[in-house]
C-alpha cells in the first residue's frame, strides 16, 4: 500500500494526501513539484523517475490514513546534476 509520507523529502515543504504538487518514484521517494523541477525528473535516491501520486479516496482515510513519518533528506544538488550528466 502505498505510504503517502506527509512531506517533500528535500526541502521538508507540506504534501498532504490530496496535494496536486507530490510526486513519487517507484520506492515512494516523495518530492514536491519545485523539488522535482530542480532534480531534472531523476530521484536521487534510486534513479528513478517519478509519477503524480495518486490521491487517495477520502472515505478510504480512516481505515487506511497517510503515513506520518517525515523523510527529510536533503539533497547535494551539484552532485546530483554531476552524478546526471555522467549517467547520460
Ligand atoms: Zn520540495
Ligand atoms: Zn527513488
Amino acid at each position: 500500500m502505498l505510504q503517502i509520507r506527509p512531506t517533500c523529502e528535500n526541502c521538508n515543504k507540506n504534501l498532504p494526501f490530496d496535494s496536486q504538487e507530490a510526486l513519487i518514484c517507484t520506492f515512494e521517494c516523495t518530492f514536491c513539484l519545485d523539488c522535482v523541477h530542480l532534480l531534472q525528473h531523476v530521484c536521487p535516491n534510486c534513479g528513478g523517475g517519478f509519477e503524480k501520486r495518486p490521491i487517495r479516496p477520502s472515505h478510504l482515510l480512516k481505515k487506511y490514513p497517510p503515513s506520518q513519518v517525515i523523510v527529510y533528506k536533503p539533497v547535494d544538488l551539484q552532485e546530483h546534476l554531476k552524478a546526471i550528466k555522467k549517467n547520460e
